[in-house]
């Protein structure tokens, strides 16, 4: 029997999430967001499932951008961040990588760059996140400054994005500002816009524009924070699954885990799950939160140790076994459930799922 720590990635279901974004917005173009290996599904096998379906990739840096061409796409490839560096811009030419464009510098870099190829820009307008971009006075000057660049260097149809802050709450009328904000600053230039991430896309239709940029939604997860139940249908792509290696039987009073934290109410049998925080799980979901085993609902106790965590197995008419299959998070519990009660977002759930929890994929 091996330890057996895998994230089971069901494809079909991050197609069936793709097919969700296509059907609200659906005079958009989309820009999947595949950045930090696919939200931890994989960055190569999440772009071969969508790159049909999709307009263009959303990565962050060079690294993930190549790794997409080096595999043989040769869609549309957005980099968010830009260049980090001067040293970038001709190779994210040759490679047609497209380029946003969030500060000063990064204008003087491609003033002075020779490149073989125009390159294909997105300008980052802030609108109130305060994290990247030109403000709505700086949009002009820096748009002029970019169409003044020789058309064998810069395409001079520029697109304009911008990134939504509190989107994930719906009753929250900065989304509504940061929408007018952004039509205001872009009006004047033509060129497509992109606002809407999971949360405009499937909360605010007015942020739809001409791109939208979904990302968490890909992979099954509400984006929304109040967890209300969606109008639409997601289905989480990853499972994370471990197995039951030990049943105990513990009498009243004694207690479990690291900081002997948890004390056992009454006598009562104990499951000891080969999942621990150095597979990813957060090392402070509470006590109580939900885990499956087997089928059957049981809930988290004590402290996570590095490659293991206890369980409560009372209620259970027959007990696992060793071997049985145990699910951390995936279509029961929700990774969203989970993360709630870490403290966290599923988006660092996902991201945080190491390298040694072997990716299974459906
Ligand atoms: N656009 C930008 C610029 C982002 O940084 C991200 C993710 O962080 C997204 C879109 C996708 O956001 P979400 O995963 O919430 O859909």
């Amino acid at each position: 029997m091996s330890r057996e720590a895998c994230a089971l990635i069901d494809l079909d279901a991050v197609r069936d999430n793709l097919r969700v974004a296509r059907a609200v917005a659906a005079r958009s173009r989309v820009m999947a967001v595949i950045k930090s290996d696919g939200y931890g599904h994989g960055l190569v096998r999440v772009a071969q499932a969508i790159g049909e379906d999709v307009d263009a990739f959303a990565v962050t840096d060079l690294d993930e951008a190549l790794a997409l061409r080096r595999a043989g796409f040769n869609q549309r490839i957005v980099l968010l961040q830009g260049p980090f560096e001067a040293a970038e811009i001709p190779l994210a030419a040759a490679e047609q990588l497209e380029l946003v464009i969030h500060s000063a510098w990064q204008i003087e870099a491609i003033e002075q760059a020779q490149v073989s190829a125009a390159l294909q820009l997105w300008l980052k307008v802030d609108t109130g996140m305060h994290r990247l971009g030109f403000q709505a006075d700086e949009v002009a000057a820096a748009w002029r400054r970019l169409t003044a660049i020789p058309a064998h260097t810069v395409n001079p149809e520029i697109g304009f994005m911008t990134h939504l802050a509190c989107a994930d709450d719906r009753d929250d009328t900065m989304t509504d500002r940061q929408i007018e904000a952004f039509e205001e600053a872009c009006k004047d230039f033509g060129g497509p816009l992109s606002a809407a991430n999971s949360a405009g896309l499937l909360g605010w239709l007015e942020s739809h524009f001409d791109w939208v940029r979904p990302g968490i939604m890909l992979y099954g997860v509400s984006p929304f924070s109040d967890r209300q139940p969606l109008d639409f249908p997601l289905r989480p792509a990853m499972t994370l699954r471990g197995r039951i290696i030990a049943v105990k039987h513990l009498g009243a009073g004694q207690k479990v885990g690291y900081g002997a934290t948890w004390s056992c109410p009454e006598d009562m049998p104990i499951g000891i799950v080969s999942i621990g925080y150095g597979d990813g799980y957060p090392r402070h979901a509470m006590h109580g939160t939900p885990v499956d085993v087997a089928g059957r609902r049981a809930s988290l106790v004590g402290r996570i140790s590095m490659d293991m965590l206890a369980v409560d197995l009372r209620g259970m008419v027959t007990l696992p076994a060793p071997g049985d299959p145990v699910t951390l998070w995936g279509e029961q519990p929700r990774p969203e459930s989970v993360a709630d009660s870490a403290g966290t977002i599923a988006y660092e759930l996902f991201c945080r799922t190491p390298s040694r929890v072997r990716r299974v994929y459906l």
